[in-house]
């Protein structure tokens, strides 16, 4: 049992998919910042399924688009885990550190389940894209 449904985070709405995922204001900034790490633009419309089809709209290979699938899938699991946090947890997480989550985690995650890529961290960091060709 939860005290309210309403979003955790702004509290000025009823929580839904759509609005924890894509249409926070508390939120959006971490996609912004995912598009600025991967030079790309945010979908025009923020929605769960634009944010699942983002890579679509990009002239990347096959492996980028695969790892950008993934950070974007390790984004949607570190806002949950974060709700999470902040429902069920004494301590409330930090905000701040969602995008350093989504940066490692996906790092750890695409390293491990693909191990012909060997993806250098100080790359995945500052060019995930270069760091990415070889997949
Ligand atoms: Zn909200």
């Amino acid at each position: 049992m939860v005290d309210s449904i309403l979003c955790p985070f702004c509290s000025s709405t009823v929580e839904t998919v759509e609005h924890i995922f894509a249409n926070c204001s508390e939120l959006i900034v971490h996609w912004t910042r995912i598009a600025i790490w991967w030079g790309v633009t945010c979908p025009s419309q923020l929605t769960v399924d634009s944010l699942f089809n983002w890579a679509d709209s990009t002239s990347w290979k096959i492996g980028q688009r695969k790892a950008f699938d993934a950070v974007i899938l390790t984004t949607f699991w570190c806002i949950w885990n974060f709700r999470n946090g902040v429902i069920f947890k004494a301590d409330t997480p930090k905000k701040s550190l969602i995008f350093d989550d989504v940066v490692h985690k996906s790092y750890v995650w695409i390293s491990s389940r693909c191990s012909k890529a060997k993806i250098s961290w100080s790359s995945w960091l500052h060019n995930p894209i270069n760091a990415t060709k070889m997949m």
